[in-house]
């Protein structure tokens, strides 16, 4: 197989991480600095801290520094998009901002490329200090994701992976608005590998992803990835008339064969609970699909850059070959 070269890209989304950031970008050019060209993109994904400042300190240090700033908070997978559809790279390589993802990591995943591997994604190994119940959801998660749909999501499969020009290329093409990446990129296929890691400790600053935005990224893995739960009305309904057909059965003999025949009050409020209850979950369902199809058929933007550094370091490239 032919060996890869070419330019490394590096995407970080980063909301509020002015500490971090300074340390993953010197640690990122001591891991790059034996690789001929890289570039390192970084999206400012609404912070309200200095994140942005520090940007640009760091552009005018560092050559390779790229940045790109949101004009408020899309989401991580916004600002994974917007890396993808900014690099330059003949590969891409995403990973946090915060340093659980190391650096250290990515020339062994380049060395995978390199060999013809389009996907190397960076597997975590189970982190014990990660606090039961984040542990114990993800891998609820995980599991229910792998029943309901046909992607074959990896557990501890985040967002660090490296991709090739092409898949990242493909992954251009999608125009939904609705991201959950990682699902995507499992079902987009290709050669995939993978590789290891045990996660580091978050440097600076507290997890950006509260419960509401973890349950909001499970919520759309599922309902992206697969029409299934739609069908469980089908199966309930058929449920619902089988329980049906017996009760009716038994109210019958009761009525005909019994002088017990005090109609209850408990079996009727019963089955109004049960019967409302079920038409809710349903009617929810429902609802969350719909909802779905009407953001995708507006076809917003998925974020709006407020400001960049794009421009200018692309005019410096190009000054340079123009003075060869
Ligand atoms: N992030 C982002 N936008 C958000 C939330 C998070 O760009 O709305 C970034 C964040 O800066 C970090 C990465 O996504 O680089 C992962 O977030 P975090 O480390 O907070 O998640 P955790 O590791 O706790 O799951
Ligand atoms: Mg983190």
């Amino acid at each position: 197989m032919n060996q890869r070269t070419g330019k490394i890209s590096i995407v970080v989304p980063a909301h509020n991480e002015e500490e971090n950031l300074p340390v993953l970008v010197s640690r990122l050019e001591s891991v790059l600095a034996p690789y001929r060209e890289f570039e390192i993109l970084i999206i400012d994904d609404g912070s309200t801290d200095d994140t942005l400042y520090v940007l640009q300190q760091l552009s005018s240090l560092y050559d390779s520094v790229r940045y790109l700033s949101f004009s408020r908070n899309f989401g991580h997978q916004a600002a994974l998009r917007a890396g993808f559809d900014h690099a330059t790279g003949s590969c891409v390589i995403c990973l946090d901002a915060d340093l659980q993802h190391p650096p250290e990591l990515i020339p062994t995943m380049i060395a995978q490329w390199e060999e013809g591997y389009d996907v190397v994604c960076a597997i975590r190994k189970a982190d014990p200090t990660l606090p039961l119940m984040k542990r114990k959801t993800s891998s609820w998660f995980y599991r229910f994701i792998r029943a309901v749909s046909d992607v074959n999501l990896e557990e501890g499969a985040a967002d660090f992976r490296l991709l090739d020009r092409k898949v990242v290329d493909s992954l251009k093409q999608y125009k939904e608005t609705d991201l959950f990446l990682r699902g995507m990129i499992s079902w987009m296929g290709f050669r995939q590998s993978r590789v290891e890691y045990q996660p580091a400790q978050r440097y600076a600053g507290k997890s950006k992803y509260s419960f509401r935005k973890m349950f909001n990224l499970a919520t759309m893995g599922i309902t992206s990835f697969t029409t299934k739960p739609l069908y469980l009305s089908v199966v309930l309904g058929f449920g619902m008339f089988l329980f049906a057909l017996l009760f009716g059965a038994e109210v019958l003999y009761e009525k005909y064969f019994t002088a017990n025949t005090v109609s209850g009050w408990t079996s009727i409020v019963l089955l109004i609970v049960l019967i409302g209850g079920i038409q809710f979950i349903m009617m929810g369902i429902i609802g969350i699909y719909l909802g779905k199809a009407f953001q995708e058929v507006k076809h917003r933007p998925t974020y709006l850059v407020h400001e960049s550094n794009l421009a200018e370091k692309v005019v410096s490239v190009e000054t340079v070959a123009w003075n060869r």
